[in-house]
């Protein structure tokens, strides 16, 4: 276990609510215990008490919570404080912590400690901060299948396999006569194909699940009274309940997130993109713009009583060429044709009504397909941005030993590689830095 110091924080979300947790880790916390807590508190057992101060004068009554190391989150002695959800009650209890010697914590921090004490691994750790940053309700439920391990799991089979395929790999090398020979008894290219098959399947998963956690950007484009409102709106449907923005991107007119099968779409409506009025809309604006420019899809929604004009060609003139496009031609319930989806030298046309709601599905469908979204999410972990350029690089590493099969020291080499590029999901090999990013971005309290 990593020796370190107290840290405390309040753990409940900013504001009013019925419960509010002060959360506090370290070592040795049984003094702790007694100069904040009114009575005895047993390990792991819920004990209603007075929260005092340093003249023994309640700040506050609640249920005080202890889990002596290293049978906790942090793997450190932690003691949780449930109190009365109040801002001014909850600061007062973080500053009495303070005065008996805690320091406040850094976002992550606890989970940091989680971390570096062994009870998670890295993959673990960020699904934490991926389940509280949950848009959709499955990506929540990918989240916790990633903290319960199912990723590392899968991981840390690749890295089994590979680590049989490198022994034999240094044991030809001690014996430089038989070397070759060595291998291709022990079918050393069919275990190695066998693995890049594995891998293949990992990182064909991770990148439905980084699609679940990142979401699809489109942008919305049309001339006024097309019906961009009114598509916006039938795709937001019933679900925009649960959709939240994801962390980072403000919810404003311009940018709207819906669910799609459990995808998260955020859709940027370039109608709010007028002349700005000050600085700060100017800095919104040059925003939108970036964002324009990194969309995964451009909807060009149509009138289909009128056809596509002039006016709908100059505006697919002005927005930046490189995400792919797609056509919606919209308010076919007024017109003698059913919703479709058509190829042509235009590339994807989808017919549909944003009033009637006919073809709506069809454009979902063809917005998934736009990025790769296989149905049927049994199952699914989620991954990061982070993870799947880590299992790409292992990729390319068991590419290069696969082409490299006749020449042992390299392809020791690139199997080594390999390995600390699957390491690094699971943090067996990960630069400090590198933790400070990640945690660094999680909630402080968690
Ligand atoms: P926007 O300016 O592109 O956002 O267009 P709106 O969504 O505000 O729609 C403009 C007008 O077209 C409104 O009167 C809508 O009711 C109407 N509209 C939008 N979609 C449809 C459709 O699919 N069928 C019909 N008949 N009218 C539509």
């Amino acid at each position: 276990m990593t020796e370190s110091d107290i840290i405390a924080a309040i753990s409940t979300a900013p504001g009013r609510g019925g419960i509010g947790v002060v959360r506090i880790s370290g070592p040795r916390l049984e003094k702790f215990l007694s100069g904040i807590v009114s009575r005895p508190v047993p390990p792991r057992r819920a004990t209603l008490a007075d929260f005092i101060d340093a003249r023994g004068s309640a700040i506050d009554q609640g249920i005080a919570l202890y889990f002596p190391a290293p049978r906790s989150y942090t793997g450190e002695d932690v003691l949780e404080l449930h109190g009365h959800g109040g801002p001014v009650v909850l600061q007062l209890l973080l500053k009495r912590c303070l005065e008996l010697g805690a320091r406040p914590a850094q976002p992550g921090e606890f989970t940091r400690r989680a971390y570096l004490n062994d009870k998670i691994d890295l993959a673990q750790a960020e699904s934490v901060a991926d389940l509280i940053d949950a848009s959709t309700a499955e990506a929540a439920r990918s989240a916790v299948r990633s903290l319960q391990g199912a990723f590392s799991q899968r991981v840390d089979e690749l890295i089994q396999a590979l680590v049989g395929l490198r022994a034999l790999v240094e044991a030809a090398l001690d014996f430089p006569e038989e070397d070759v020979e060595l291998i291709e008894h022990a079918d050393g290219a069919g275990r190695l194909a066998n693995l890049q098959a594995k891998l293949r399947e990992v990182l064909s998963s991770s990148q439905q699940g980084s699609l679940l956690r990142e979401g699809l950007r489109v942008v919305l484009v049309g001339r006024p009274n097309v019906g961009k409102s009114s598509l916006l709106n039938r795709l937001a449907g019933e679900e925009l309940a649960i959709v939240t923005d994801i962390a980072g991107t403000t919810r404003d007119a311009i940018r709207q997130s819906v669910s799609i099968e459990g995808v998260p779409v955020h859709i940027i409506d370039t109608a709010g993109l007028r002349p700005p009025n000050d600085a700060v809309e100017k800095l919104g604006i040059a925003r939108t713009w970036t964002a324009i420019e990194h969309a995964d899809l451009v909807l060009l929604l149509l009138d289909a009583t009128q056809g596509e004009g002039a006016a709908d060609r100059e505006i697919m003139r002005d927005l930046p060429a490189g995400p792919p496009r797609l056509r919606v031609m919209n308010k076919i319930d007024l017109v003698p044709r059913g919703p479709a989806v058509e190829y042509g030298s235009s590339g994807c046309t989808v017919w549909l009504s944003a009033k009637t709601g006919e073809g709506v599905d069809l454009l979902q469908r063809a917005l998934l397909e736009s990025v790769g979204w296989q149905r049927g999410t049994e199952g699914l972990f989620m991954a990061r941005a982070r993870h799947l350029h880590a299992l790409q690089l292992a990729q390319r590493h068991l590419e290069q030993a696969s082409r490299e099969m006749g020449k042992l020291e390299i392809l020791a080499e690139e199997l080594r590689l390999c390995q600390q590029a699957l390491g690094s999901i699971t943090g067996e090999f990960t630069p400090d830095d590198l933790l400070g990013e990640i945690f660094e971005r999680f909630c402080i309290g968690k």
